[in-house]
């Protein structure tokens, strides 16, 4: 719990990633706002990440900001300054029109992981419960959809099972398709420290590329993008053959095992190291320190989830802690790092096209009656809405007419995205709800709507260990901008939706625990005052709790799933990214650099943070280079399929040979996209969690 801070200083939560570090904000005479880490919060212990550190800049800096409604009746016009009423009114006629003539189909919300529990709740509310259709889906699609399946699908629900103080009493980890050193950097510094005081304990890297992370590796296994699977089994497979299973666990409280064990035992372990391009030895020592480990933990994020076979990865990495037990004691489990600071927040509240609150599943009839009950809106739609890629498809053929845009800047971040930018043209109407006048999106807006930033509104959000956080507002929002729930909440009530007039985001919360109470993240015990009081709560926590929540799950070995049993999947090894060939021979890989995030909006502002790498570039290995005639800072071409990419060369050994890296954050810079690696990624996505294969193309590259 926090000490009652003095009156000017309040608690909230970072904003940027899933680790969720508590800091204090305070504000200053001048109105202005200074950062500092909490070092009462259990999380961070007072550090915070360059990223973290700058916070405050991104407040104070309001240059970019949006200040107030604009619209235009037609493209031709300029977009003109109106009042939130005309604005409101508008938009509500022209979803209205829409949804009389086409259907309420014909209309979408593409919100994101960074909004507010509240904010995710009334959006969904809104489009789910009185529009009538599911099409709200948010950019969390592009980070963590296939961990939310794979732990639907062996666990029986979306759970991280583990808190951030297992990491004390693990004693390996297997950290795969992830760089925390930069990505998550509080979060390693406490493994970092771990290992420091307990030199025995092992960590293990996946990655293709040498990482800061890999500098605290034990062993780094440098594998051929898109092998996860493979490597996994070959994993799995030494296991069992050096009888480092977890037997008894196996037998009561897993099925799936004998079909998972004739699967693993169709390649050998050479067959895998070659397919993999790791050599045997490597594999067998990874099974080795996994297998004689006390307490495991299995890391993941986007190099496991951004790919066409997203869900298998995922499954295959559970499977490990599965078949050795390693799961809901202490010191075990998988923990995946959410990308964004409230995706699990988003998915609590069903804020995500195939979803219901307090995870309820839409395909179910009888939750889809208690929701519709609770709201007393619309009749549930059973079908499925349209994901975040599948929304601009359908803008594109036209099955959708209208897009509701919030916090987030899909012409930066989709796959693909200049399908995305033709599918904005050819939209009927686009609303862009945002706090800067920077995202490429502006360009196509009918309408625009200036929201209020972190720190101006209050809320909560989730993080990656089910640690749920209260935010403070601390100053007004600049202009006539108003917070998400609230510019949501007031477009429900234009459109005559009954249910919207809370008078605080408090109130929204105590709907959203209340719809909650029975399943299996039951925060019906969670208000305001109790996170206040607390500090923050890890879920569930039910009515009469009174500690702080609940740490780790499955503690009674008793799963989610139908038979309570966790299900090990025999993931069969598939591939469908796209492959090399003689004109596109280089692999792509794309990822993030330790001092931006994301699209650069905010920490695009922060000189500071520009220090560390100020332009796009893109890694090759020196044994490619040469035959390319390339050279260390050369302008070099990125060409695939769809597009290209100029920026310049990087000769480094710490990647692959035949594989190729750029980092995902820039987009279009004063009409110049070519910096944008979203040119050239591919618009293949998982079959089942629709996650895009953002780790996984063929490129070619030239010397411009
Ligand atoms: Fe913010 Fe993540 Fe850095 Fe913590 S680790 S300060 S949550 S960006």
């Amino acid at each position: 719990a926090t000490n009652g801070p003095a009156k000017d200083t309040f608690t909230s939560t970072c904003c940027y990633c899933g680790v969720g570090c508590g800091v204090t904000v305070k504000k200053e005479k001048d109105g202005s706002v200074s950062v500092a880490g909490n070092p009462e919060y259990p999380v961070n212990r007072g550090m915070l990440c360059s990223k973290g550190l700058n916070l405050q800049y991104t407040v104070n800096d309001q240059s970019d900001r949006l200040l107030y409604p604009q619209m235009r009746y037609n493209r031709s016009m300029p977009r003109q300054r109106v009042s939130w009423d005309e604005a409101l009114q508008r938009t509500a006629a022209v979803f209205k029109t829409f949804i009389e003539k086409y259907g309420p189909d014909s209309v979408a919300f593409y919100a994101s992981g960074q909004c507010l529990t509240e904010e995710y709740y009334v959006i969904n509310k809104l489009i789910k419960g009185f529009i009538g259709s599911n099409n709200l889906d948010t950019n969390s699609r592009l980070c963590m959809s296939s961990a939310v399946v794979g732990y639907k699908m062996a666990l029986g629900e979306d759970s991280v099972p583990v808190c951030y103080d297992d990491i004390e009493l693990a004693d390996c980890f297997y950290v795969t398709g992830a760089n925390p050193a930069w990505c998550h950097p509080i979060l390693w510094r406490r493994v970092e420290a771990h290992k420091a005081a307990n030199p025995a304990t092992k960590i293990i890297v996946v990655d293709p590329r040498v990482t800061d992370t890999c500098a605290l590796a034990d062993l780094h296994l440098q594998l051929t993008p898109g092998t996860d699977v493979v490597l996994n089994h070959a994993i799995g497979r030494a296991l069992i053959e050096n009888g480092d299973i977890d037997l008894a666990f196996i037998n009561d409280h897993a099925e799936g095992f004998e079909q998972y064990k004739q699967v693993v035992f169709e390649r050998t372990l050479a067959e895998a190291a070659r397919i993999c391009g790791v050599p045997e030895e490597q594999i067998r020592l990874a099974a080795q320190y996994i297998g004689s480990a006390k307490g495991f933990i299995s890391m993941w994020t986007m190099g496991l989830n951004q790919s066409a076979v997203g869900v298998d990865k995922n499954l295959s990495l559970l499977n490990l802690n599965l078949i050795t037990g390693q799961i809901g004691k202490p010191g075990a489990g998988p923990l995946s790092l959410t990308g964004q600071p409230n995706a699990m927040g988003g998915r609590e509240v069903g804020g995500l096209s195939n979803l219901l609150p307090a995870h309820r599943n839409l395909a179910n009839p009888a939750h889809r009656a208690e929701v519709q009950q609770f709201w007393g809106g619309t009749t549930l739609s059973d079908k499925p809405g349209l994901t975040a890629t599948e929304m601009f498809e359908a803008l594109n053929d036209g099955r959708l007419k209208a897009i509701w845009i919030i916090c987030t800047n899909p012409l930066t971040s989709l796959p693909n995205v200049r399908l995305a930018e033709e599918a904005l043209k050819k939209a009927k109407f686009v609303v862009v709800q945002d706090i800067s006048n920077k995202p490429e999106t502006l360009a196509y807006a009918d309408v625009i709507l200036p929201a209020a930033a972190w720190a101006e509104k209050e809320g909560t959000m989730t993080n990656s260990e089910r640690r749920i956080s209260h935010l403070a507002k601390v100053v007004d929002a600049p202009g006539e901008a108003l917070p998400d729930a609230e510019i949501i909440c007031r477009f429900a009530r234009t459109m005559g939706y009954p249910g919207f007039n809370y008078d605080s985001p408090a109130a929204i919360y105590r709907e959203h625990a209340r719809l909650t109470a029975g399943t299996n993240l039951d925060i019906s015990g969670l208000s305001y005052s109790v996170l206040q009081e607390k500090g923050s709560v890890q879920w569930p926590y039910k009515v009469g709790q009174k500690d702080l929540g609940t740490p780790r799950l499955f503690v009674d070995n008793i799963f989610y799933t139908p038979s309570k049993k966790a299900i090990i999947h025999a993931t069969p090894v598939s591939f469908r990214s796209e492959e090399p060939d003689e004109d596109f021979p280089f692999i792509l890989t794309t990822g993030r650099i330790r001092d931006q995030w994301h699209t650069m909006s905010k920490t695009g502002k922060v000189n500071k943070l520009k220090k560390h790498i100020s332009q796009a570039f893109l890694e090759i290995h020196p044994q490619d280079a040469p035959r390319l005639g390339i050279v260390e800072n050369d302008l070099v071409e990125v060409e695939s399929r769809r597009g290209k990419v100029r920026v310049q060369a990087r000769l480094t050994s710490n990647i692959k040979p035949g594989v190729v890296f750029l980092p995902m954050h820039w987009g279009k810079i004063l009409g110049n996209d070519l910096n944008r690696a979203n040119n050239v990624t591919s618009g293949a996505f998982d079959p089942i969690s629709k996650e895009p294969d953002f780790k996984y193309c063929a490129v070619r590259v030239d010397k411009y």
